[in-house]
């Protein structure tokens, strides 16, 4: 996250790193807090759901990006926020985005978002933010690689390239507990089924022997290796726990990618 130090509970604001402008460019103005409206809440999991969120004023995104929302905590001074990325396309509307939630329990801001949003809500949104981006210019074969909530900017990306009609081949390894937890399940489904340059391989880390998944253990560099020489790819795009994303990178870098070819967003 860039612009949000956390420490401890204490939230502390640090400026937005942005290049210096060259004489005569117009500079691009730092995302605003904005009033965002919730049009639609999705249950996706028993533990994650997709909020819809108009935003007044939008700013074009691209595929990857992530918001900020931040919400009033009973007994802190201040809004608490968190980052969450956008599962949407940005193509052909990016007036609505849709950030997918996952509830960690124990946490300040997650459950309720997860479990008190409704269609209607106001909420204090800021964004978009992020480098962990992809579109067409950035080539392929892409792989895809996400545990738990980490699959919603991947699949933004997916969703992009069936917006547009790209045929860039992306394979997505998806790591989630068992069937039920699988985020986007039926659309991934229907997705891979309809675009030939898009397929899917699950692992199941709970849900040993089910074989609607390939794998049945958490992501490790064999079944990275695995899938690296069947997709051949030329990118890579690895989110979720940091640890999951440094393993992984590692792994495809001892692969043979460039380093610059492996983009990574650790959510923690
Ligand atoms: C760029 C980015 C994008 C992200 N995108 C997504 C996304 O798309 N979807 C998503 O679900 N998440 C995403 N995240 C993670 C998200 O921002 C939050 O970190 C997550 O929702 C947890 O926030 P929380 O307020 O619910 O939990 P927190 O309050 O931050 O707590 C997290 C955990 O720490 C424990 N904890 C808190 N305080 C203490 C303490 N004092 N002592 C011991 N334990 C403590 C809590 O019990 C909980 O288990 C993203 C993160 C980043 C950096």
């Amino acid at each position: 996250m860039e612009n949000v130090q956390k420490s401890g509970d204490v939230e502390l604001e640090v400026p937005i790193p942005t290049r210096r402008s060259r004489p005569g460019e117009a500079r691009s103005k730092p995302p605003t807090w904005k009033l965002g409206k919730v049009v639609g809440v999705v249950v996706e999991t028993p533990e994650t759901n997709t909020l819809q969120i108009e935003v007044p004023d939008p700013s074009p995104f691209l595929p990857g990006q992530y918001y900020n929302i931040r919400i009033p905590i009973e007994g802190r001074p201040r809004p608490i926020q968190r980052a969450y990325s956008v599962g949407s396309s940005p193509f052909p509307d990016y007036s609505v985005v849709d950030v997918g939630i996952r509830e960690t329990p124990g946490g300040l801001v997650s459950p309720k978002l997860v479990r008190e949003s409704f269609v209607g809500q106001e909420l204090e949104v800021r964004g978009p933010y992020g480098a962990f981006t992809w579109t067409e210019e950035n080539g392929g074969p892409v792989l895809l690689i996400g545990a738990g909530s980490g699959v919603v900017p991947l699949m933004a990306m997916i969703r992009y390239g069936v917006s547009k009609g790209l045929n860039v081949p992306m394979h997505l390894l998806f790591s989630s507990k068992s069937y039920e937890y699988v985020i986007y399940r039926d659309e991934l489904e229907r997705l891979s089924q309809e675009n030939s340059w898009l397929s899917v391989s699950h692992t199941f880390t709970r849900s040993l022997g089910d074989p609607r998944a390939r794998y049945h253990r958490r992501i490790d560099k064999e079944m990275i290796s695995e899938v690296f020489h069947e997709v051949n790819s030329s990118v890579a795009y690895i989110c979720g726990p940091p640890e999951m994303v440094e393993e992984s990178e590692k792994v495809l870098i001892g692969l043979g990618m460039q380093s610059g070819s492996v983009k990574t967003e650790k959510y923690d």
